[in-house]
């Protein structure tokens, strides 16, 4: 078995991951004349040519058509089937899924349609997730805090962080004071996105003004050495998407990705990959890419995924089995690896 093999084989985890950004192009057509409504290309062909990262003004177009097709909770839920069958297919047991809740359904109609493709996944699939619903940071404060309301009345239905997500310029967590006052007052944590588009003071406020458990990217953190000696003494882990990075323009080319700088710094790292079909990724190839280029080896690998399964935010004794049923298979995968 050689590296990729067992990396195709092995069980993961994935913990930054987005629902919408995870629509496959056969989906999104699907939805869309379901709904009427007109696209760029009517063929399968068309809409994966028309997918294909261009740049991040497109990337967003392309976003919102897909918000645009969630008309219904059948859309959601046949949305989070695919999702899971997509985790499924590489052996991703365990994800906690970024969901960006659409206005024009109530809650807990969304919630419900997550749920039952949940359900449906754990006995069709033996895969589940749980959600970290996400503010985009565009939005107006009073959909912020109407969104930090929903997540809290999810709680315990799947619901286990309040994100925050979309463009990090000019829009910092400051700008939605009662949201995260009320999460904080109900029990809800924080994993915000932060440190990607803006540097080292972005990811102060998600820490500091947020209380943020976990960070989506923080890739520019090594811009602040004060910054780096904090996330590395509390061990705050890093949600790295290296893939995103590149195609977003956060650095140039993989072979300049700062994860070895920061595996080097001490700091807590582990691989997911964002909005992979937009980003022609999944986490098998995430996994597979930074092991080629940064020679990566199978001990190296296993210890990204136990280092995710460690920081999900599951129970203690949920979180005991899965570590416990990995570490076996861990084991028997590196006795016919070679
Ligand atoms: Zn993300």
């Amino acid at each position: 078995m050689n590296l990729p093999d067992f990396i195709r084989a092995m069980p993961k985890i994935e913990l930054h991951v987005h629902l919408q950004g995870s629509t496959r192009p056969e989906t999104l057509l699907k939805l869309a004349q379901h709904h009427h409504i007109a696209l760029p290309a009517d063929t399968v062909e068309g809409i994966r040519e028309w997918y294909t990262f261009r740049d991040f003004p497109h990337f967003v177009e392309i976003y919102g058509v897909i918000c645009d097709c969630i008309q219904a909770p059948d859309d959601i839920e046949l949305l989070a089937r695919e999702f899971l069958q997509g985790q499924a297919s590489q052996n991703i047991r365990y994800t906690e899924l970024t969901y960006t809740p659409p206005r024009r359904i109530p809650f807990d109609e969304q919630l419900d349609a997550l749920n039952r493709a949940r359900v449906w996944g754990e006995a069709e699939l033996g895969v589940t997730m749980n959600y970290i619903v996400d503010i985009p940071r565009e939005c107006e404060v009073e959909v912020g805090n109407l969104i930090a309301d929903w997540a809290i009345s999810g709680m315990g239905q799947g619901v286990i962080a309040l994100g925050l997500g979309g463009p990090e310029v000019d829009n910092p967590p400051e700008k939605y004071p009662e949201a995260y006052a009320k999460i904080k007052a109900a029990g809800l944590i924080s994993i915000p996105h932060a440190g990607e588009t803006v540097g080292a003071a972005s990811i102060w406020s998600a820490l500091k003004f947020t209380d943020a458990v976990r960070i989506g990217h923080g890739v520019r953190c090594l811009e602040d050495p004060a910054l780096v000696e904090e996330l590395r003494r509390r061990q705050i882990p890093l949600e790295v998407c290296p893939t995103s990075n590149v195609c977003l323009k956060v650095v140039d080319q993989l072979e300049n990705h700062p994860l070895p700088h920061l595996l080097e710094a001490g700091l807590y790292v582990t691989l997911n990959s964002d909005d992979p079909p937009m980003f022609n990724t999944t986490l098998t190839e995430e996994y597979i890419r930074c092991a080629d280029v940064f020679g990566f080896d199978a001990n190296r690998i296993e210890q990204f995924v136990m280092d995710a399964l460690r920081v999900t935010i599951l129970p203690a004794d949920q979180k005991a089995k899965l570590m416990g049923q990995y570490q076996a298979e861990f084991a028997t995968l590196k006795s016919r690896y070679s």
